[in-house]
């Protein structure tokens, strides 16, 4: 965080506040280790913080510490309001425009509070008083972990903030690999292990708990692939009624889109999931190199996110859908077979 909006947070936080802190609806790992670790450390200096998450997240997240005391606003509706309306800050973390929240931003965009955005995705919008916005960060908990270093002092980065931090950056870079990775994130990650994160621990909770019905799910995804090698892409469909036959849970789609980047040739990986009850299909781009799916979703799919991975949804039926989805790849055929 630069230096002006670093010495107003500073002053802001000098006396206790009430501050919630909101993470993106459908939260990830990042966005949940990165709500948690702040929410930590604001409640150890003294404030009174809530984690108000517009929606439920996955079971794989739910270990992480404090965990427990996030607030769904679905569910828990009426705290949520109140939190949000009563609250002198609000931080907004892991998003880069107040829609990303869903049905929650009619009640952020009313709110009093002094926003604060902690954020890595491009195009930025400028509803915060105090920003802290960078695109080339892996990671919104790379940024939450300068940010508690910039206002605290070395001890301020507990065990239990360690293990948040450490979860997020390892599920934003998919642990470690993704261009996002640079080394500063690597020396992030090893003073998180000097101070309690515990790696081969946290990687066991997050990717090796899978239920037996969720890889008969990924088995149906992958029966779905349909590869266009002429586009150097792939892409995955799955219907509300597979996700039913399979006895989807939430977070079980979690990093199926990938599969299609580790075919040899691939530079586009997509999936398109249905969402009856919203009536949408949602989906996740990814790429390897200079294609940008962020510039692909946000123009032709109501999206955005980063170079290398995005999203959008699409209000269409799955036929129309991949219509228009596969008849826009040849105005992209030079960038996908650079
Ligand atoms: P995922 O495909 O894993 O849901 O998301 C990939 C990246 O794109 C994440 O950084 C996520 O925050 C962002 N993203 C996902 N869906 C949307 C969307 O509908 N709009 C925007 N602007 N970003 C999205
Ligand atoms: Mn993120």
């Amino acid at each position: 965080m630069n230096l002006e909006h670093l010495n107003e947070l500073k002053k802001l936080l000098s006396s206790p506040k009430k501050i919630a802190i909101i993470p993106h609806k459908n939260p990830d790992g990042d966005a949940i280790g990165s709500t948690l670790a702040l929410w930590h450390y604001l409640v150890n200096t003294g404030h009174k913080a809530s984690i108000v998450a517009p929606n439920d997240y996955p079971k794989f997240l739910k270990w992480m510490p404090g965990s427990d005391q996030i607030l769904n606003f679905e569910k828990e509706n009426s705290q949520s309001k109140s939190c949000i309306n009563n609250a002198d800050i609000i931080f907004t973390l892991d998003f880069n425009h107040l829609g990303r929240v869903g049905q929650m931003s009619e009640i952020l965009e009313s709110a009093k509070a002094t926003f604060v955005m902690v954020d890595h995705h491009q195009e930025p919008s400028d509803y915060a008083k105090i920003m802290y916005s960078d695109v080339k960060m892996s990671s919104t908990c790379e940024m939450v972990y300068v940010l508690i270093n910039q206002l605290g002092n070395e001890n301020s980065i507990t065990p239990e903030m360690a293990n948040c931090i450490y979860t997020g950056i390892m599920t934003d870079t998919g642990s470690f690999k993704f261009a996002a990775t640079t080394s500063n994130t690597h020396r992030v990650i090893a003073d998180l292990m000097d101070k309690g994160a515990e790696g081969t621990e946290i990687h066991h909770r997050i990717y090796d708990t899978n239920s037996p019905s969720r890889l008969h799910l990924l088995g149906c995804a992958l029966k779905n692939m349909v590869i266009l090698e002429e586009y150097s892409t792939a892409y995955i469909t799955m219907s509300q009624d597979e996700l039913d036959t399979y006895n989807y849970q939430k977070g079980d789609t979690e990093g199926f889109v990938n599969y299609g980047l580790t075919l040899d040739g691939i530079k586009f990986a997509v999936i398109f999931i249905e969402n009856r009850e919203e009536g949408i299909y949602k989906i996740s781009f990814r790429s390897v190199g200079e294609f940008s799916v962020n510039d692909f979703a946000r123009k032709h799919f109501n999206g955005g996110g980063h170079t290398n991975a995005a999203g959008g949804k699409s209000d269409d039926n799955l036929e129309e859908t991949i219509t228009k989805f596969t008849s826009l790849l040849p105005l992209y055929k030079n960038q996908l077979q650079s």
